[in-house]
């Protein structure tokens, strides 16, 4: 009872995010707290620090972890930040952000991941991370503006509704793109404009919803 495979996330830290570039103290510190094994299914935990996304429930993923760390490095968080996120799946990301800014909603469209994250949080003890199940294609109006809104689902582009949740001077990371092609974009508010960049192409589940991918235009299971 109770590996806490220490070992295991430093070498991931090391090995995966500090290595290929992201070297910021911060950023290392939130993903050595963060213990990445218990936001997957229990019978996969000694692959939770493996260089790879994995399957989590209802036929979703958790990100792999350099992707995790790149997404966030882009937010370039101090920590007095409200932060936006779309697709809880398993909670992981939403906790990684949870150490490097003050409040952070995440919305989820399964219920029953929203559920399980929710489970998983409350008894890691964060206390700044709300869950809600929703379309996140709108966005929560309710918590905004936010500096920060990272979407964890590709997108055929970026949803309307959450650059206008973007506070001034805010970002937006997020994968644009279709099953065939993505590419990882961040938009970043400057009054009612925005400045685009591509980072890098990535490869993420569909985001759903008004502003996402029908069913009929990327099926679940191919
Ligand atoms: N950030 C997650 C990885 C999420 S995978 C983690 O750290 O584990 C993408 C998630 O986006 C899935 O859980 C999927 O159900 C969710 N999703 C897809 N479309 C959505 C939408 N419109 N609103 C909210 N969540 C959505």
């Amino acid at each position: 009872m109770g590996e806490d495979y220490l070992e295991q996330r430093m070498k991931m830290i090391w090995e995966q995010i500090n290595r290929r570039g992201l070297k910021n103290q911060r950023l290392l510190d939130a993903f050595l707290k963060v213990p990445r094994h218990r936001f997957v299914p229990e019978d996969m935990a000694e692959y939770a620090y493996s260089d790879e996304p994995l399957i989590i429930d209802c036929g979703q993923t958790i990100s792999q972890p350099y992707i995790v760390a790149l997404m966030t490095s882009l937010l370039n968080l101090q920590g007095d930040e409200t932060v936006l996120e779309i697709g809880t799946g398993s909670g992981y990301q939403a906790a990684i952000l949870a150490q490097l800014a003050k409040l952070v909603h995440t919305v989820e469209f399964h219920p029953p991941l929203a559920e399980q994250a929710r489970k998983v949080l409350q008894e890691l003890g964060y206390l700044n991370v709300e869950v809600h199940v929703g379309d996140g294609s709108l966005g929560w109006p309710e918590g905004g503006p936010y500096q920060g809104i990272l979407v964890t689902a590709a997108a055929p582009e970026p949803p309307p509704p959450l650059l206008n949740q973007l506070a001034d001077g805010g970002k937006i990371v997020l994968p644009v793109g279709s099953r065939h092609y993505q590419e990882l974009q961040v938009w970043e508010r400057s009054g009612d404009n925005y400045i685009r960049e591509s980072i890098t192409s990535v490869s993420f589940v569909p985001l759903r919803g008004q502003h996402g991918w029908s069913e009929e235009q990327w099926p679940s299971r191919l």
